[in-house]
């Protein structure tokens, strides 16, 4: 079945609540390998700063700063679908 939109949901007008989410790697080998660290459990995530956002994430813009070569996981995050959705519910301030 296809996902939900609400299209009333858009990226411009969000502080890039997926992007602190844990993004665990699926072999995607064309993450630049500084943004890679390894959780608890050996399995290798995009690494999350101290404010929970993704190293990866441009600051300035709040955009992704490897978005050609994000992980799969990343790229499955549809803008207003279920995943995004509930990202932005777990935020307080977008
Ligand atoms: S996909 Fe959704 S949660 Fe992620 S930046 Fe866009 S609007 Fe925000
Ligand atoms: S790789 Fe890019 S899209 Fe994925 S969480 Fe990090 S900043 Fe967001």
């Amino acid at each position: 079945m296809d996902e939900v939109i609400d299209p009333s949901v858009h990226c411009e007008q969000c502080r890039a609540c997926c992007c602190r989410k844990e993004v665990m790697l699926l072999g995607d080998a064309r993450v630049p390998s500084h943004f890679i660290v390894l959780d608890a459990w050996g399995a290798e995530v995009l690494e999350r700063l101290d404010d929970g956002w993704c190293s990866a994430l441009d600051r300035q813009r709040l955009c992704c700063s490897i978005y050609s070569m994000r992980p799969q996981l990343c790229r499955d995050v549809r803008m207003g679908g279920a995943e995004c959705l509930a990202a932005r519910a777990g935020i307080d301030d977008d």
